[in-house]
């Protein structure tokens, strides 16, 4: 959860900050910030553990992100979570306050913030405020769970800002719907008037740094690393799979639907190897230690089940990558199995593509991740329907490699044109324009 603080002048930042809740004590986060091989500004916001606890894994992790990701038997709905969640907002506002001045540029960042932008505006009129929603906007009937105030106050709060980014079109509309919905705004060509001032929402698919992932091969130590993991394979066809612990991801769905490849293409077995690579994420929050039982027992039953005593199906990690492995292992893969049930954008998928710069490699991709909507040359498969997993891994394994190179090429030339640096540029220039009206019809 950040804010993103750039002083006076939209075309020449004299500061930057990043301002955000370290979700630690001080002396830890002095720790890490005299440790840290950093040249950013950072402005932490310290709040006490147990109001922490109710915004971060309460409001924000156990209702927005299972809603926003239509999983809405995972959500809670607490009073005192919403209240922590409103309250650590409000605590993050009278911080950035206290920093500003009239012009300054503020860029927040993803569903723990929603309400931000109005607090800062209803006391800092002049400030430029985006705020990019990383995660889905669900459809109106999802979102329409939340409870009334809270839906209001959630709206009122993203109507803050002057811009309001998403990664896809159809997370734009679902927005404007709840606001027509709940605040009877009406939006003209994606544009509101709330307030006597434009907020204008727009799709900012956010990126990767496409030369870093591209070039990494260049690097001999990840070319080490890449040639290591080639001789582990020895002649099979390597799978790759890496997400954060989150039942969002499909991972089970996954491994459902390569086992079913498995039995129905026996030939194949002691011929494939499927490393998957799980980080650990948010695992004190009740359904994601259930979702780590699951997936390691899925693990344990295709291993004992079709593995024999020179060859196990999945090759399994819990432990987070370093960049020149994960590196290593996009480039020393033959397919990347990318399966979330849902996902407002999924990165790794753009950084395998661009990894790929020896022209070989097929992605599977899940056609519910907001990454299906730019990446034309993948394999697209619906995460629930394990037949579909089946049958596509079959066609990746068997592509042969004109079909690979020319689908890579294609996804490649999307993820350069549209780095992580053009989606910046993208969003601060529509900024500007709204913010230079707004100044100009004062
Ligand atoms: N990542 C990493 N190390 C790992 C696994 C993942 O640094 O061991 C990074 C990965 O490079 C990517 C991000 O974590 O940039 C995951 O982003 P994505 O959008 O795929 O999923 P999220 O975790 O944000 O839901």
């Amino acid at each position: 959860m950040n804010a993103y603080l750039a002083h006076d002048g939209r075309d020449r930042f004299r500061q930057r900050l990043w301002v955000g809740v370290p979700g630690c004590d001080e002396a830890a986060w002095q720790h890490a910030v005299s440790t840290a091989d950093t040249d950013f500004n950072y402005l932490p916001v310290f709040t006490n553990a147990e109001t922490y606890e109710h915004y971060y894994d309460g409001f924000s992790n156990s209702l927005l992100w299972p809603l926003f990701h239509y999983f809405p038997s995972y959500a809670e709905f607490h009073k005192t979570d919403f209240a922590a969640y409103m309250d650590v907002n409000r605590q993050f506002a009278r911080r950035l306050l206290a920093e500003v001045r009239p012009g300054d540029v503020i860029w927040i960042h993803d569903y723990h913030l929603l309400p931000l932008a109005a607090m800062l505006r209803r006391q800092s009129p002049d400030l430029s405020i985006e705020l990019f929603l990383h995660i889905p906007f669900p459809v109106f009937e999802v979102f329409r769970l939340v409870p009334k105030p809270w839906q209001r106050e959630l709206l009122l709060g993203m109507l803050g800002a002057d811009v309001i980014g998403f990664h896809t079109d159809s997370y734009q509309r679902y927005f404007l719907q709840a606001a027509e919905q709940v605040l009877q705004t009406v939006p003209v060509d994606g544009e509101l008037t709330w307030e006597g001032r434009a907020v204008s929402t727009g799709v900012f698919p956010v990126s990767i740094d496409f030369d870093m992932f591209h070039d990494a091969g260049l690097k001999n130590d990840v070319q080490e690393l890449t040639t290591h993991y080639q001789s582990l394979k020895h002649n099979k066809k390597m799978l790759f799979s890496v997400d954060r612990l989150d039942y969002t991801k499909g991972v089970h769905h996954r491994i459902k639907g390569y086992k079913k490849f498995l039995l129905q293409h026996p030939e194949y077995c002691g011929q494939v190897v499927f490393v998957l690579v799980i980080v650990p994420s948010r695992n004190h929050i009740r359904t994601y230690a259930e979702r780590k039982r699951m997936i390691d027992e899925y693990i344990g039953d295709i291993n004992s089940s079709l593995g024999t005593i020179d060859w196990k199906p999945v090759i399994y990690q819990y432990q987070h990558l370093e960049f020149n492995e994960l590196a290593a292992l996009y480039r020393a893969c033959d397919v990347a199995l990318i399966t979330p049930l849902r996902d407002g954008m999924n990165l790794v998928a753009k950084e395998f593509v661009a990894s790929r710069n020896d022209g070989t490699g097929v992605l599977i991709l899940s056609e519910l991740a907001g990454a299906a909507t730019e990446l034309n040359g993948a394999l697209l498969i619906n995460p629930n329907d394990a037949d579909e997993i089946a049958s596509t891994i079959k066609l990746a394994i068997e592509m042969g490699s004109s079909e690979q190179q020319e689908r890579l090429n294609a996804m490649q030339i999307q993820i350069k044109t549209h780095d992580v640096n053009r989606w910046a540029a993208n969003m601060l220039q529509r900024l500007e324009e709204v913010t230079v009206r707004r100044i100009t019809n004062a």
